[in-house]
């Protein structure tokens, strides 16, 4: 993976090479960390990069630092703009990855939120498919638990929390399949190393609450709103067994980086047809062609990085 030629480091963009933290730092040894994931999207008709749903983002970022007790003098819009700002200095006309960082950089010795100095960098590289079988993910259910709000809350994206998903990706990925689906401490699916779920059964679309121990994905918003809207599905957002996937006619993961990755087989068991059925492969379409800026309804969730070319004078 390209590394980044700047970053947006103590207040202003500067180069790579100077954002940089000791080994000491409180986030590396404890997790005191939260961090973001935003994508940004070429969209070679326009000449534009879009970066998709940035206030939304932010704003989950805000509030995973303060679950974490952090508090940094920025809102949203500014976080957003320190954004724009460092990817015009990239000068990035490719699809790209935009990741916040938030962390205690202390230097210091012992456990704890309170008392610390949080810093925050923001970078961005080049970023094409997060998994490599979108069209058809074979995932199994991981013998790993998710971590519990009264443990780890998944509700923030907590640096610490993510040993969690790495021992559940890991696992799967040495094992043969595309990624693991992790149950809570319930014995429900909670959601991917790194994704939020989806089935749909009979004609309806499932999902795990957000008090299933998921993180409360932007893509996951995004995902209901397009299907109730545009596919004019109904979806209900509760609980589900591990059994019911097993029976369900699609399934789907949903994420910023993974995007829409359709869901064919769990642990051997194909889903519906076992291949990508025809509510996963329409939505897919429509998402695609929304992150873009390409549907006029949703354009406001597309923010352009560049000026757009001025209209001639007439
Ligand atoms: N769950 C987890 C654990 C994640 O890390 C991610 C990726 N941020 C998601 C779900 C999807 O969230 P989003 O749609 O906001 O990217």
């Amino acid at each position: 993976m390209p590394t980044p030629n700047y970053a947006f480091f103590r207040g202003r963009v500067v180069p790579y090479s100077e954002a940089k933290v000791g080994v000491m730092t409180h986030a590396l040894n404890y997790g005191t960390a939260v961090f973001g994931g935003l994508r940004g999207y070429w969209n070679s008709d326009e000449q534009q990069l879009f970066v998709f749903r940035p206030l939304d983002h932010f704003r989950r970022f805000l509030q995973s630092a303060q679950l974490l007790l952090m508090e940094f003098p920025y809102t949203a819009e500014q976080l957003a703009d320190a954004t724009m700002e460092l990817l015009r200095t990239e000068d990035y006309h490719t699809d790209c990855y935009v990741r916040p960082l938030g962390f205690y950089g202390d230097e210091l010795i012992g456990v704890r939120l309170h008392n610390l100095h949080p810093e925050l960098s923001i970078v961005s590289v080049p970023f094409g498919r997060y998994v490599s079988n979108e069209e058809g993910a074979h995932v199994t259910i991981s013998s790993w638990r998710r971590v519990d709000d009264n443990s780890i809350p998944a509700r923030g994206k907590l640096a610490g929390s993510y040993v969690n998903s790495a021992f559940a990706k890991s696992d799967a990925e040495r094992a043969g399949f595309d990624e693991a689906l992790v149950l809570n401490q319930d014995g429900h699916i909670s959601e991917g190393s790194a994704e939020n779920f989806f089935m749909i059964r009979n004609g309806v679309v499932h999902t795990p609450p957000v008090t299933d121990n998921i993180l409360e994905g932007i893509t996951r918003r995004t995902v209901i709103s397009l299907l109730r809207e545009e596919l004019g599905l109904e979806v209900v957002e509760r609980s589900i067994d591990r059994t019911e996937v097993y029976l369900a006619d699609e399934a789907f993961f949903s994420g910023t980086g993974v995007q829409i990755a359709a869901i064919i087989k769990v642990d051997h068991r194909p889903v519906g047809s076992g291949k990508m059925g025809p509510v996963v492969s329409e939505l897919r379409d429509l998402y695609f062609n929304v992150v873009r800026g390409k549907v006029q309804k949703y354009r406001h969730w597309c923010a352009p990085v560049y000026e757009a070319e001025r209209e001639p004078a007439r």
